[in-house]
């Protein structure tokens, strides 16, 4: 990382606890001592998760006309997962101490447990799906998994879209929702964790369209990165190598992010040919091949995966954003969001609490603005500047304070986060204003 992309000290503890403190990610289960490698969003973090999500499903799904959503089940026949290669080879390698018998993946140790200095015993392969049981047998024949990414959903799925849409080659069935690994070393805060989300493609291509298919997909990865306010400086592509990439794929790029801890996979983007389609021809006996041109005989089609995960773009997104600064002689922390992602868009404060005509005007004031714009919030607690403090932390781009002066001529005074600089509009505009700056 270069000087001037540099992260402030101790910012990984910064940032985990000012999640904590102003309720967008909390541990799992915390009253009870917490579950490693889970987490649960705030009200603050399901309104920026909502927020992320909703960027890409109307860049990737809505804005489109070559692409449909599905929402598929969680829990799938297991042939499903036979048939992709999860069962045989969704694994990490894993080697235990003979003296404490921790547990730990191979790739992540030297020679010696770094608990206790003692020998590790062979390795075994650790396969991460999530088991479960389905129905009231508890036996060999009920066991089902978790899925453990979305993209099973949507190959099994692509069937049902052709036959209800009839689309064209190239077009793409997209999905967000919940995918369960049970990581042996889950860390570094929500980065990896056993229970995310992902947000994935599969766009359908003809075989010799890939390249071409390919090289959008990298743009619109770029494209999707600047949009939620991840910072291009501490991004880069990685192109996977011969050695290092699934047998199937012909190329893969890892989108990387200088995470507070180092520099990681933030998304991948794929090529992996008619490997899944074709396998799940094969596993399910159906026929997964499409006509494409008139007179043609059917295909099966190419695919290109841009596989995105939605906790991995918050992490990167509020390592982005949090900023330290000095306002007016103080040190401040705020969250620098961008305001189409942040989870409130403004705050409407009466300039004191205890004058009821204040309280009165900002609540019509606040009233009239929540209803066109739902992420609005008040807040009248404490002075004027814990309540900008609370505010910049929780990176809420504007304040509206509502004072005497309102009273008389039906302005209000707006703070801009990011400069603390401060202007008078006329409450009417707000409406416009904020539209204008959110989107
Ligand atoms: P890694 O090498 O870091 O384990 P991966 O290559 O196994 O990741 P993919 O299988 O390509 O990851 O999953 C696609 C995306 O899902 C990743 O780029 C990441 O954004 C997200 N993801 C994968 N595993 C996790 C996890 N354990 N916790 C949070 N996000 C994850």
């Amino acid at each position: 990382m270069t000087e001037q992309n540099s992260y402030p000290s101790d910012i990984m503890d910064k940032l985990v606890s000012l999640c904590k403190r102003r309720g967008f990610i909390y541990q799992g289960s915390e009253i009870y001592g917490g579950l490693a490698g889970t987490w649960d969003y705030g009200p603050f973090g399901v309104e920026l998760k909502n927020n992320i999500k909703q960027v890409w499903w109307q860049m990737f799904v809505q804005r489109r006309d070559d692409m449909h959503g599905v929402d598929a089940a969680i829990i799938m026949n297991p042939k499903v997962w036979e048939s992709s290669g999860h069962v045989s080879g969704f694994s990490d390698p894993l080697v235990e101490c003979k003296k404490c018998k921790r547990r730990f993946r191979a790739d992540q140790v030297g020679e010696k447990c770094p608990e206790c200095e003692g020998q590790f015993g062979p390795m075994h392969q650790f396969n991460m799906m999530f088991k479960t049981h389905v129905g009231a047998m508890e036996d060999e024949s009920s066991v089902s998994y978790l899925r453990p990414e979305t993209a099973g959903g949507i190959f099994v799925n692509f069937k049902n879209v052709v036959d209800s849409l009839h689309p064209k080659l190239p077009f793409g069935i997209a999905q967000i929702g919940k995918a369960f690994r049970n990581e042996i070393a889950p860390r570094d805060f929500v980065f990896r964790s056993r229970e995310f989300e992902q947000m994935e493609i599969e766009y359908f291509v003809r075989p010799e369209e890939w390249e071409e298919s390919f090289e959008e997909w990298r743009k619109e990865m770029h494209s999707f990165i600047e949009t939620v306010g991840i910072r291009k400086d501490r991004t880069y592509e990685l192109e996977v190598s011969d050695e290092d990439r699934a047998f199937y794929s012909k190329r893969t790029i890892d989108f990387e992010f200088d995470f507070p801890f180092g520099r990681k996979e933030l998304y991948g983007l794929a090529y992996r040919t008619d490997y899944d389609l074709s396998a799940h021809m094969k596993g399910s006996g159906q026929n997964l091949a499409m006509a494409d041109k008139e007179g043609e005989p059917a295909i099966v089609p190419h695919v290109i995966e841009p596989s995105l995960g939605v906790d991995r773009t918050i992490l990167a997104v509020l390592s982005s954003a949090y900023t330290e600064d000095e306002l007016g002689g103080e040190a401040r922390v705020y969250l620098k969001l961008a305001p189409r992602i942040a989870p409130v868009k403004a705050a409407v404060f009466p300039l004191m609490k205890n004058k009821p005509e204040l309280v009165a005007k900002a609540r019509d004031i606040y009233a009239a603005l929540k209803k066109e714009i739902p992420q609005i919030m008040w807040d009248d607690n404490g002075n004027v500047g814990k309540r900008y403090r609370r505010q910049d932390e929780i990176g809420t781009p504007f304040c509206i304070t509502v004072d005497f002066d309102t009273l008389e001529d039906d302005t209000v005074t707006i703070r801009h986060r990011d400069s603390g600089e401060q202007e008078r509009i006329a409450a009417g505009d707000l409406e416009k204003f904020l539209l204008k700056n959110i989107k």
